[in-house]
C-alpha cells in the first residue's frame, strides 16, 4: 500500500529547540524594571494587548517583543520612562537574539529517524535572520528537505508549502507545540496535526482541539518527541 502520509512538517520553537521560556525570563526583567509604575498582573496584561495590536505590523519575534515593551512602558509611566530602561529593553531583547540553542529532549532523533522514510520540511514563524540563526546553531539544517519561515500559519499557507514540497496537505502531518499555528490549520487544510505541547503555550497562541469528527480522527497529541516515528508509522 502506498504511504498515506508522505511529508512530515515541523514546527521549530518549542517544538524542536526551547524559546518562550527566553520571552518569560525577559518579560520578568521587564517587570522588575517598571515595579514602580505598575503591578506585575497589570503590565503583563498591558503588554498582551500591545503585542496582540502589533502583531499585524511586526510580526511574531523577537523584534516586535521588544518595541511592544517599549510601547508599553511608554503608556505605563506617562511617557515619563527614563531613557535608561528603554536601553535595558533593547539590551534584553539583543541577549534573546544571541541566546544559544538549547534542543529540546528526542528533537534530533525524531528529525533523523522521519528524515530517513519521509520529506520533512521545517516552517516557522518569527524574525527570519533569528530563525536563520537559530537553525543554523541547532545543527538540524541538512536534516530537512526544505525551510519555510512564514509570516502567518494558516490552513493556506500550510496547503501551498505542502503542494510545492509535497504531495498535498492531504498526505501531509504537522507536528508543533501550538495548537492554534501548527495542529489547527493543517487538519482544516486536509492534513494530520500532531500537537506536542512544551510548557504554558503564550496566551495569543492558546485554542481548543478540534471538535468536528473528521478534524478529530486527524488529530494526534503526544508527550513528547520520542513516541513520534511510531505514530506517523502507524498512521501508514
Ligand atoms: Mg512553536
Amino acid at each position: 500500500m502506498p504511504q498515506k502520509v508522505t511529508t512530515i512538517g515541523f514546527d521549530a520553537d518549542d517544538t524542536l529547540w526551547h524559546n518562550e521560556v527566553f520571552f518569560r525570563v525577559t518579560q520578568e526583567r521587564f517587570a522588575s524594571l517598571l515595579r514602580d509604575y505598575a503591578e506585575p498582573g497589570d503590565l503583563e496584561t498591558r503588554l498582551l494587548a500591545a503585542e496582540q495590536r502589533n502583531i499585524g505590523h511586526y510580526g511574531f519575534g523577537i523584534k516586535g517583543f521588544v518595541l511592544s515593551m517599549i510601547e508599553t512602558a511608554i503608556e505605563i509611566t506617562d511617557a515619563r520612562v527614563p531613557a535608561a530602561t528603554i536601553r535595558e529593553l533593547i539590551d534584553a531583547g539583543q541577549e534573546m537574539l544571541r541566546h544559544p540553542i538549547d534542543l529540546l529532549p528526542h528533537a534530533r532523533a525524531a528529525v533523523e529517524s522521519t528524515a530517513r522514510t519521509h520529506r520533512v520540511i521545517l516552517i516557522t514563524k518569527g524574525d527570519l535572520l533569528d530563525q536563520e540563526r537559530k537553525l543554523a546553531q541547532s545543527g538540524l539544517g541538512d536534516l530537512f528537505d526544505a525551510v519555510e519561515i512564514v509570516s502567518a500559519k494558516t490552513a493556506t499557507v500550510y496547503a501551498g508549502i505542502f503542494a510545492r514540497h509535497g504531495n498535498g496537505a492531504d498526505r501531509a502531518l504537522m507536528v508543533g507545540n501550538s495548537m492554534k499555528s501548527d495542529v489547527l490549520p493543517p487538519i482544516e487544510a486536509g492534513g494530520w496535526g500532531v500537537f506536542v505541547p512544551q510548557g504554558p503555550a503564550w496566551a495569543l497562541e492558546h485554542a481548543e482541539p478540534p471538535a468536528r469528527d473528521d478534524h478529530a480522527a486527524r488529530f494526534h497529541q503526544l508527550d513528547d518527541l520520542a513516541a513520534l516515528p511510531a505514530l506517523i508509522d502507524a498512521i501508514g
